[in-house]
C-alpha cells in the first residue's frame, strides 16, 4: 500500500489566538526542514487547522515516518488516503478497498468516525457512520463494531477532498522548535545531560551546548563522544552550536589551591560561571543541566544550592526529580543511551575526591575560592578566548 499523503496531528488546544498561527507556521517549516533529510520531494501545507504532507515523488515510508517522529509539536502521524468526492457509493467502495489492502485478514473490531467539515455534503456524519459501518460488516464478515475500544478507528473526513485513515503513529509531542528562544546546555558524555537537552528542546527551545574538556586528562575520544551525543540530540533539536572549553588549567588550579573534598563543587561552580558567560554572549536565555537530586555528592540539595549560587540566569534542570531508570528509559527512546555508556571518562578521575563534601557550606566554599582570586580571572579569560566552536547538525549546503 502506498500512501501519498500524511495528516499531521498536533495539540492545537494548547495554543490559541495569534500564537496558534505562529505555532502552525513553525511546525510546517520544521517538518519541511526535517523531510529534506529524506530522499524524495515533499510538500508541507496547512489548511483550516490541519497540516498535510504530500509526497511529490517516490519515497521510503519508514524513513519519512522516522523523520516526522523527530519533529517536536507533532502528536500523531496519519498515513492518509486522499480521494476526490465522487459520491457516497464511490466512497464506500474506496474505503472497503483500502481496508482489504491494509488489513489482509480483516478480522478487526472497528468504529467509523466520520467528520463532515464540508457542511454541503448531503449525508451527515451520524449517517455516514451507520451506512459505512454496515458496508464494512457486509464486505468483511469477520469484523465487528466496537464503539468503546475498537482495534481500529476508520476515520473519514469530508473536506473539499475526502481523507481516509485508520492509523495514528505516535509523534514526539511537545512544541515546535523556534517557538521558545534558546538555552545553553551543559553537555557532558553522560546519560543525563543529553536527555535534559532533549526535554527542554521538546518545549520548542533551541539549543547551544558547552562541553568542558580537560586534555590530556580527558581523551579525544571523550570529546568525540560528546560531539556524537550532540549530533543525536540535534536530530530532534535542530542544529546545535557546541562550544568546547579547555578546562585543564582551571581544574589544575583548583586542584592545587583548594581542599580536595571541595574540588567537585568548586569545579561545578566554575563550569556554571563560564557556561553562563557563553550563554550571554550567544543570546541564550537559560542554562540547562542534567542534574538530579541525590544522584552523586555534587547533586545533593546542599550542593545544588551552592552550585546554583553563581548563576544569575535561570538554570533548567528537567531531570531534577527523576530516578536514574526514568532518565535511562528516555535516553534509550531517543537513541543516546548506547553512546552515553561508552567508557570514555568525561571528567578526569584524578580530580574527583575520594570523599567529596555532601553538605557544602556556601561561606566555606567561597572562602576556598578566594585562594583562586589571583589566578582565576586570567585563566577564565584564556579559556573563553580559546573556545572551539563546532556546528552540529546544520544543513549540509
Ligand atoms: P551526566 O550523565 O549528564 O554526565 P552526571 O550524573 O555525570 O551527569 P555530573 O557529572 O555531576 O553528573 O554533572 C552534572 C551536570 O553538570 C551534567 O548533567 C551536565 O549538565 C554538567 N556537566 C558535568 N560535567 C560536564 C562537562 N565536562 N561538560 C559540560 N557539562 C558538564
Ligand atoms: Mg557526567
Amino acid at each position: 500500500m502506498k500512501f501519498q499523503s500524511f495528516l499531521i496531528k498536533y495539540a492545537e488546544i494548547a495554543v490559541k489566538g495569534k500564537n496558534r498561527y505562529l505555532f502552525e507556521d513553525k511546525l510546517v517549516s520544521q517538518i519541511a526542514r526535517k523531510l529534506r533529510e529524506v530522499e524524495g520531494s515533499f510538500e508541507v501545507w496547512k489548511t483550516a487547522g490541519r497540516i498535510y504532507v504530500d509526497a511529490l515523488t517516490d519515497y521510503d515510508f519508514d524513513e519519512a515516518v522516522d523523520a516526522l517522529q523527530h519533529v517536536f509539536g507533532i502528536v500523531g502521524i496519519c498515513p492518509l488516503l486522499q480521494i476526490e468526492d465522487n459520491g457516497f457509493e464511490d466512497l464506500k467502495a474506496r474505503v472497503i478497498a483500502y481496508l482489504g489492502e491494509r488489513y489482509p485478514d480483516p478480522a478487526f473490531t472497528f468504529k467509523v468516525l466520520a467528520r463532515r467539515a464540508r457542511k454541503s455534503y448531503p449525508i451527515d456524519s451520524n449517517e455516514i457512520n451507520a451506512r459505512m459501518g454496515e458496508a464494512i460488516l457486509a464486505a468483511f464478515p469477520k469484523t465487528r463494531v466496537n464503539v468503546h475500544t475498537p482495534d481500529i478507528f476508520v476515520n473519514i473526513e469530508i473536506r473539499e477532498k475526502i481523507n481516509i485513515y485508520t492509523e495514528v503513529i505516535k509523534g514526539a509531542g511537545g512544541m515546535p522548535l523556534g517557538t521558545n528562544g534558546k538555552a545553553m546546555l551543559l553537555l557532558s558524555g553522560g546519560i543525563d545531560s543529553p536527555v535534559a537537552g532533549y526535554m527542554v528542546s521538546r518545549r520548542g527551545v533551541s539549543l547551544e551546548a558547552t562541553y568542558f574538556h580537560a586534555p590530556p586528562y580527558t581523551s579525544e575520544r571523550a570529546k568525540q563522544k560528546v560531539v556524537d551525543l550532540a549530533r543525536l540530540v540535534s536530530r530532534y533539536s535542530g542544529p546545535i552550536r557546541l562550544h568546547v572549553v579547555n578546562f585543564t588549567d582551571i581544574q589544575l588550579a583548583i586542584y592545587e589551591k583548594c581542599p580536595h573534598d571541595e574540588l567537585t563543587i568548586i569545579m561545578r561552580r566554575y563550569m556554571m560561571r563560564i557556561a553562563e558567560t557563553l550563554a550571554e554572549r550567544n543570546n541564550c536565555l537559560a542554562l540547562i543541566t542534567g542534574e538530579s537530586i541525590g544522584q552523586v555528592a555534587s547533586q545533593t540539595m546542599h550542593s545544588l544550592t551552592v552550585t546554583n549560587e553563581v548563576c544569575t540566569m535561570p538554570v533548567l534542570r528537567p531531570v531534577i526529580a527523576f530516578d536514574k531508570q526514568d532518565i535511562v528509559d528516555i535516553s534509550e527512546k531517543i537513541g543516546t543511551y548506547e553512546t552515553s555508556i561508552q567508557p570514555f571518562e568525561d571528567c578526569c578521575t584524578i580530580f574527583v575526591a575520594k570523599h567529596p563534601v555532601t553538605r557544602p557550606l556556601l561561606k566555606v566554599i567561597q572562602k576556598s575560592e578566594e585562594k583562586l582570586a589571583e589566578v582565576m580571572p586570567a585563566l577564565i579569560e584564556e579559556a573563553l578566548s580559546t573556545v572551539e566552536t563546532i556546528d552540529i547538525g546544520a544543513d549540509p549546503e
